[in-house]
């Protein structure tokens, strides 16, 4: 399917979008070591020289977030000819083929809203959804990847996107729920030496790709937005070359995870509350387009309605993913607020 004379002009983008449904497994010998295209999307790479960091990036889980895509087609290429050194067990994920192709954010569903087994409960409303199955696949994907790890391993998994709405922080990290485990310095480090300078600490378990992995196989993993949305070829790429110069030291194990290094600069947030559709009467008191990490100041009525509005309690609490539309019961916005690590 794929010989080493294509190497040189094998483009990752292209090759999934000739085989977005399903295609059978094949390997390559590579000369830093070998290369499995498990399924559409789906390449593992495991060097000569054994390693026990076990890497996961994933791109593309929207499919219209275009600049994480490019970037990871350009370092597969690489990995292929040899000028991107590979030192590590590496997993490269593309999640939505299909709305890739369509340039869009999905098909029919979030893909990731589905994780965690999500998807199960789509499948039986629809034994056909695509994002349900898609789901499925990428869960066994990294299943199969991560249970190879040996118990002494580190695993990791960066999931890549870039945003639509806009941010007064354009580059920012939401760090998954722990389920108890400590946040670690290290890791804070590495998505600042990766141009991010907010992170958001999650609060509870979630549907989301970078939940999964950290929850299921201990993976330090976070959801990472790098910018902006814009179609194939319209990407600044030095707008994201910080990203991916560390992304490329990480595997080449070149990347020095440093616990010491100060969080000072960065803008870390924690969730203080879910700001739910108690009634049809509520409303959140902002446009529509709100920018992500907006700040209110104290005594700022948020959210209007009957019974719980929500009236702001201390300058700097700022909501994310505001949302107006959507029926009772449901999330409005996450209410954040200013936190340092203890
Ligand atoms: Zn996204």
């Amino acid at each position: 399917m794929l010989t080493s004379h294509d190497f040189n002009t094998f483009n990752f983008i292209d090759f999934v979008r000739q085989n977005p449904d399903h295609h059978e497994p094949f390997s390559l010998e590579i000369d830093q070591g070998k290369a499995v295209f498990h399924d559409a999307g789906i390449i593992e790479f495991t060097p000569d020289q054994p390693s026990n960091q076990y890497v996961c990036l994933s791109c593309g889980v929207h499919g219209n977030e275009t600049a994480p895509i490019e970037i990871i087609s350009d370092m597969v290429r690489d990995i292929l000819v040899g000028s991107q050194a590979l030192q590590v067990n590496l997993l490269i994920l593309l999640g939505n083929p299909k709305a890739m192709m369509q340039q869009e954010r999905f098909l029919e569903f979030n893909l990731n809203r589905m994780f965690n087994h999500h998807w199960k409960a789509y499948l039986e409303a629809d034994a056909s959804c695509y994002e349900a199955l898609r789901a499925k696949r990428l869960e066994a994907a990294v299943k199969d990847f991560f249970d190879k790890s040996p118990t002494d391993a580190r695993c990791y998994h960066y999931d890549l996107h870039t945003a639509i709405r806009a941010s007064k922080h354009q580059r920012f990290a939401i760090y998954p729920y722990l389920d108890g485990r400590e946040h670690k310095a290290e890791q804070l480090a590495f998505v600042q030496d990766c141009g991010v300078d907010t992170v958001l600490l999650y609060h509870k378990p979630s549907s989301t790709f970078s939940y999964h992995t950290s929850h299921h196989f201990k993976a330090d993993a976070f959801t990472v937005e790098l910018g902006k949305v814009k179609p194939f070829g319209e990407n600044n790429r030095d707008d994201f070359k910080q990203a991916e110069n560390q992304l490329r030291k990480l595997v080449a194990a070149n990347y020095h995870f440093n616990n010491d290094r100060s969080t000072d600069e960065l803008n870390l947030f924690a969730v203080k509350k879910e700001l739910l559709r108690i009634s049809d009467e509520s409303h959140l008191n902002v446009e529509d387009d709100l920018a992500n990490f907006t700040e209110f100041e104290q005594g700022f009525e948020l959210l209007s309605d009957p019974d719980e509005p929500y009236i702001v309690e201390s300058d700097g609490e700022a909501i994310v993913f505001p949302n107006n539309k959507v029926p009772k019961g449901q999330r409005m916005a996450l209410l954040i607020e200013p936190v340092t690590l203890g």
